[in-house]
């Protein structure tokens, strides 16, 4: 891994950045469950789906998600009461059921003796009283709260596994902590464009900057990348 990095930070590259994946990609529905369920509002869906998508691939989310709302409900009171082998049996297709299916049950538990079931006086009580209280929470992680605070509406660019690696791979970050990461990026995306440039980020991870071989002669960003400039460009 490289460990480049564009200095100074400055929203000048995070917006010819996001212009360009802009430019090359579209999001299309189903792509990311939990932007589909925002669109919704329904936060308290946004929270679930994203537990149930941490380590598996958007196909299986969907399907966990759909099977959730299709046998118990995606609403706080419904998962309140149901059983947690109900709650995991719904799920199965994400996998990690059991553990997953604990993490949403407490969830419910949690917003229904805090805020009456209603995860909007949670939302409104600001980012760090939201990653306060669900951090409390087994199985619930920065990146999950993130997701929810960013389809929210707040300025954070939540990091998962795709983020981390092209930001690395791009310089726009050091491999480090997830806090420390996100101030990187911070730095170079305005506070209106950290939600797209999460999930643009994750595009381009997906499709061409992938873990093993990514594909940088097809990349619109390779005369912007350290780790193509460093390890790829043909040197004269
Ligand atoms: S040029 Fe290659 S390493 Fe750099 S962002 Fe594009 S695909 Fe990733």
């Amino acid at each position: 891994m490289n460990s480049c990095l564009h200095e100074p930070r400055g929203y000048e590259l995070g917006d010819e950045i996001l212009a360009r994946l802009k430019g090359a990609f579209s999001l299309g529905r189903g792509e990311f469950v939990a932007l589909d369920v925002a669109r919704r509002g329904d936060f308290f869906g946004v929270l679930v789906a994203t537990i149930i998508s941490q380590n598996t691939n958007e196909n299986n989310t969907l399907k966990a998600f759909a099977s959730l709302e299709e046998r118990v409900g995606v609403e706080c009171e419904k998962i309140r009461k149901a059983g947690l082998s109900e709650l995991a049996e719904a799920i199965r297709p994400a996998g990690l059921q059991e553990q997953k299916a604990k993490a949403i049950k407490q969830v419910a538990s949690l917003l229904y003796e805090k805020y009456g079931c209603d995860i909007g006086k949670l939302l409104s009580r600001g980012v760090e009283e939201v990653i306060r209280e669900l951090k409390q929470i087994e199985g619930i992680g920065d990146k999950t709260i993130d997701v929810l605070l960013a389809n929210y509406g707040y300025p954070v660019l939540p990091i998962d596994t795709h983020v981390r690696r092209v930001s690395v791979r791009l310089g726009l970050a050091r491999p480090g902590s997830y806090r420390a990461m996100q101030k990187s990026l911070h730095g170079f995306f305005r506070e209106e464009a950290r939600l797209d440039a999460h999930l643009y980020l994750i595009k381009l991870g997906r499709t061409l900057c992938r873990a093993k071989n990514p594909l940088c002669d097809e990349c619109p960003l390779s005369d912007l990348c350290c780790y193509y400039r460093t390890s790829r460009a043909p040197h004269s």
